[in-house]
């Protein structure tokens, strides 16, 4: 048996996030922001038989594909419990409407590369990792959404002669093996560097190897966060990142209930409220959510 039971999902991640950018001088708003997200009661009924969140709902469990190294995005600490970030908040908004509550989710880290695979093997029920929608990636998984839009953008030690894409040319710029960023670094002529994660890309920055990272303007925003006195990010965004929620094309039947799902979260502030306690930390203005593509017809 189910309850309906009003959750305090977001302490942990205000907290976590916001003590991370008060130990560098930088954090902004409340460390109390929290995000209420009502576990649904007998959530399975809700749901027609033979579909994928029918069986979720069922089981009680799920299992969700996150980074773990993206403040603000996707973030999990050697001594955290749970990730937190903009990500997970998603991922705990679309449990509850299965009626799952937060302890039934098991989270998994994915990186760049391994996005695809996961959902096409099985891995994980949902990829909800600074997931950019392409044309490409739809080819082999379902991508829904998108629920924010970034940009791609570089992140330079301070003091750095790079100061937007236009400088990039013959630079070593480090990203990460199988990210849309990698690819759009390489065509503005810099010498890509491919690496597994952006906490790795951002180590070789800060060490001299290279002379910039690059990704999207939300993710290096974290690091520059954490690390104000060494790190800027420099330059307009100079590509279009829409994030969108990985399923499997197995189930196309999750595109509408994500969807209608992050709707209702957008139109009831729950939305809001998880980018305040999220990226809203590190001093981004909390967007209009974007309007969602329509669901493949299956
Ligand atoms: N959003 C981009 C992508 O999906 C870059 C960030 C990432 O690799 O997670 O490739």
């Amino acid at each position: 048996m189910r309850f309906t039971r009003s959750r305090t999902l977001l302490a942990a991640a205000g907290l976590t996030l916001a003590g991370a950018l008060s130990a560098c001088g930088n954090a902004g708003g409340s460390d109390s922001e929290s995000t209420d997200v009502n576990v649904e009661e007998n959530a399975a009924d809700s749901f027609e038989d033979g579909t994928r969140m029918k069986e979720l709902a069922q089981d009680g469990k799920i299992t969700i594909g996150v980074k773990y190294d993206q403040p603000g995005i996707g973030f999990k600490g050697a001594a955290d419990d749970a990730p937190t970030g903009l990500d997970p908040e998603m991922g705990r908004i679309l449990a509850a409407s299965l009626g799952i509550d937060d302890q039934d989710i098991t989270w998994k880290e994915t990186i760049s590369d391994n996005r695809e695979p996961f959902l096409q093997k099985g891995e994980v029920d949902l990829v909800i990792a600074s997931y950019s929608i392409t044309d490409e990636r739809r080819q082999i998984v379902g991508q829904a959404g998108p629920y924010y839009v970034t940009g791609q953008q570089l992140l330079v030690k301070k003091g750095s002669d790079i100061k937007g894409p236009d400088d990039v040319k013959g630079k070593s710029v480090c990203s990460v093996t199988g990210s849309t960023s990698l690819e759009q670094i390489e065509a503005k002529g810099a010498k890509a560097r491919g690496f597994d994660t952006y906490s790795e890309c951002r180590d070789q920055l800060l060490d001299g190897s290279v002379d910039a990272a690059t990704t999207d303007g939300a993710i290096l925003l974290g690091y520059a966060a954490e690390d104000p006195d060494n790190l800027e990010v420099v330059g307009p965004t100079f590509s279009e990142e829409r994030y969108g929620i990985g399923y499997s094309k197995d189930s196309p039947e999750m595109c509408q209930w994500i969807v209608d799902t992050l709707k209702k979260a957008e139109d009831d502030g729950t939305w809001d409220k998880a980018f305040e306690a999220t990226l809203g930390k590190s001093g981004v203005d909390t967007p209009t959510p974007p309007e969602m593509d329509a669901c493949p017809s299956s």
